[in-house]
């Protein structure tokens, strides 16, 4: 009987082949339409949309995968990100197992948000299924958009109720994960805010955690907003100088690897 799952179909926005920022080694990162959140800074905002992009099954993306398996090597694979990966649970889910059945290493790249409070965007996906997806999953790359709620409120347009209950579920599961956090000046950029961020990370001791990594806020995507017709907020922002990110990037490293 022919396998049903990798006929199932999500809507895809684009591929990068060979990604080397998106995990280890070297990957096939896969652009997922679809996300919840409204970050100030999105450089995509072409992926918001559950239905734009184009129609792609399971088994399309599989076989793209296993024909870049020469390149992988030992350490890359396949990332899923987007968007918002979690946003397509049910193909998300399909993919991961489809690829892990071939032995090829996954990623998931994700805001965690994907369970909302009643009053918020509803994206219907339970408990078991992200328990399912994190057990597909070698390593999830987690952005946390801010470590405090009012900030990660102003920052996304939501609650961080949904990355809180993702946190637990995937402490539940000894998960790896990859932490970033996109530093933009005026919003999350001094030590008081990595503080935070350490804090934050602290709540759930039974990650398995290699890497903190703070990225610097960058308007490259304001050309899309324009096309698009969407105000950029953060217009006139300017990008952190690298010395004090890299200030910063010490302050956690040694905060949070130090005391752990
Ligand atoms: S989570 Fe990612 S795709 Fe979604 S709005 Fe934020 S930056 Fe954009």
């Amino acid at each position: 009987m022919p396998d049903q799952t990798t006929q199932i179909t999500g809507r895809l926005h684009s591929f990068e082949t060979l990604g080397t920022l998106d995990g280890p080694g070297l990957r096939l990162v896969v652009f997922l339409q679809g996300c919840p959140l409204r970050c100030l800074y999105c450089h995509n905002p072409d992926t918001w949309d559950l239905k734009g992009g184009r129609a792609v099954t399971v088994e399309e993306i599989v076989a793209k995968a296993s024909r870049m398996r020469p390149y992988f090597g030992s350490t890359g694979g396949v990332t899923l990100s987007g968007g918002e990966p979690l946003a397509q649970p049910q193909f998300t889910l399909a993919l991961l197992k489809s690829l892990k059945k071939e032995g090829i290493h996954t990623v998931l790249d994700t805001s965690g948000t994907a369970v909302f409070s009643a009053s918020e965007r509803t994206l219907g996906i339970s408990t078991a299924q992200i328990q399912a997806i994190l057990t597909a999953t070698d390593l999830v790359l987690l952005d946390v958009k801010a470590p405090l709620a009012e900030n990660f409120q102003a920052l996304t347009g939501c609650s961080m109720a949904g990355l809180e209950r993702f946190l637990e579920l995937a402490n539940d599961n000894h998960q790896a994960v990859w932490i970033r956090q996109v530093i933009v000046p005026g919003l999350n950029d001094t030590t008081t805010d990595v503080e935070a961020l350490v804090q934050f990370l602290q709540r759930y001791p039974k990650l398995q955690i290699p890497k903190v990594e703070l990225l610097p806020y960058h308007s490259l995507g304001v050309r899309k907003y324009e096309q698009m017709g969407l105000p950029y907020l953060l217009a006139g922002v300017v990008p952190l100088a690298e010395e004090q990110l890299a200030i910063l990037q010490q302050a956690v490293d040694q905060r949070f690897f130090l005391n752990r």
